[in-house]
């Protein structure tokens, strides 16, 4: 078990029991780096631990939601959702409408913002999801030697 993680941490931190199904329910979104839906959360665990229930799985996902580790995100008409990690409390990421891919990026500059609102509405604010929509350069079909570097 990856007992360096900042999640299992917290989770000790926050008073809860480190429980095999919230062990690896983490293992499991952290393998993915997150982006990953319910069903293969399921799957995968079950395939790790077959003792671990699907209530158990729900309700580790449920509490990791409220911790504030991952956000449920809904993509077009998905019923089911995609959780992604909040490392550090943030996500950031650009989705491509083409080809539905994700290309993730660290560095938000929001820190200015984040005071600015915590200010202005009186928020102790925990953490953001930023989501950006466009076409990648695959799916531009542009050929990458004509691109200026
Ligand atoms: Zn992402
Ligand atoms: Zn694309
Ligand atoms: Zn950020």
């Amino acid at each position: 078990m990856p007992k360096r993680s900042p999640y299992v941490q917290s989770l000790k931190k926050a008073g809860y029991r480190l429980t095999q199904a919230r062990l690896t329910v983490l293992d499991v979104l952290e393998a993915d780096h997150g982006h990953i839906t319910s069903a293969d959360v399921l799957a995968k665990v079950e395939r790790i631990n077959p003792a671990i229930g699907r209530a158990s799985v729900f309700r580790t996902l449920e509490l990791f939601t409220q911790l504030g580790f991952i956000r449920p995100t809904y993509i077009d008409t998905s019923h089911t959702p995609s959780y992604v990690m909040m490392r550090g409390g943030h996500h950031h990421h650009v989705i491509c409408t083409d080809c539905k891919r994700f290309f993730e990026f660290e560095n938000c500059g929001l820190e200015a913002m984040t005071r600015n609102l915590q200010r202005e509405l009186d928020m102790q604010i925990s953490g953001h999801l930023l989501e950006f929509y466009g076409v990648c350069a695959d799916c531009r079909g542009e050929d990458r030697a004509e691109q200026p570097s």
